[in-house]
């Protein structure tokens, strides 16, 4: 089964002396379960398709279909609703809300769709004792390591059972230690979870996790490079997610 299909995927930028041709025509497919590096030099166009992909922005031309939607036929509400339900985003900087705890955190997106307070608390301490952050519940995300920060925004990405994790240079602002633990644990969830994962990096290191690595070049995909990493099979999650 596809989780996300991208044909012909163009984004222009509008504004500033002449238009940007981010993305000029893309085109590759996910299957539940993959993990996708995409890589390519700054300004190629990685984080402008990571959001086109994560329905966040729309394209100027081509289609997308994300977990089976079209998000071209969907109303700004709607494309909210499939962003909350069926995807997960972690940041380079990883966007937690500092007047929130940890646990608050990742319990934000439960909240977001309508989850009681009591569950969606108890589901942010399970998700937090998965990615090793028990001991930091009622931290402040100020009080953390960047190591344990990002961990706090993969938590919150994936609290709602997302079918698809977009991140974007996750180990970016990391030091090389901490970024290699933060690749296994995506790695690792993606096979426990069965979570489909594309992942923006410039770490080489992600090609010994990644499934396939989708190489672009001034907007366009230069290669794709399949890994001898086996796609991760079986059933879908290693835990009853609450969704
Ligand atoms: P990457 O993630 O590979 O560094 P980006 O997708 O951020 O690349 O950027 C691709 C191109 O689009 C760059 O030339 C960048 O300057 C431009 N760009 C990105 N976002 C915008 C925007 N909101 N408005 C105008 N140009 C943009």
């Amino acid at each position: 089964m596809s989780v996300l299909i991208v044909e012909e995927v163009r984004k222009t930028y509008a504004g500033g002396e002449s238009p940007v041709e981010a993305v000029r025509g893309v085109s590759f497919t996910l299957a539940a379960g993959d993990f996708v590096a995409l890589m390519g030099p700054s300004g190629c166009g990685k984080s402008t398709l990571l959001h086109l992909c994560g329905a966040m922005d729309r394209p100027s031309a081509g289609t997308l279909t994300i977990a089976n939607a079209a998000p071209a036929s969907l109303s700004d509400d709607e494309l909210t609703k499939l962003r909350r339900e069926k995807i997960g985003f972690v940041f380079q900087f990883f966007n937690l809300l500092p007047t929130l705890t940890v646990q608050e955190n990742i319990a934000l997106p439960l909240l977001l769709a309508g989850k009681p307070a009591s569950e969606s608390d108890k589901w942010a301490a399970v998700m937090a004792d998965r990615v090793g952050l028990s001991h930091r519940l009622n931290h402040y995300p100020q009080q953390l390591s960047g190591g344990e920060m990002q961990r706090a925004a993969i938590a919150r990405a994936i609290v709602h059972s997302p079918v698809l994790l977009i991140a974007d240079e996750p180990t970016g602002s990391l030091d090389s230690d901490n970024g290699t633990k933060i690749l296994h644990l995506l790695a690792n969830l993606n096979r426990e979870l069965r979570v489909t994962v594309l992942l923006a990096t410039h770490d080489q290191k992600t090609s010994d996790s990644a499934q396939r690595i989708i190489r672009m070049r001034d907007g366009l995909i230069e290669s794709i490079e399949e890994s001898s990493t086996k796609p991760h099979e079986g059933s879908r999650s290693f835990i009853s997610l609450p969704l």
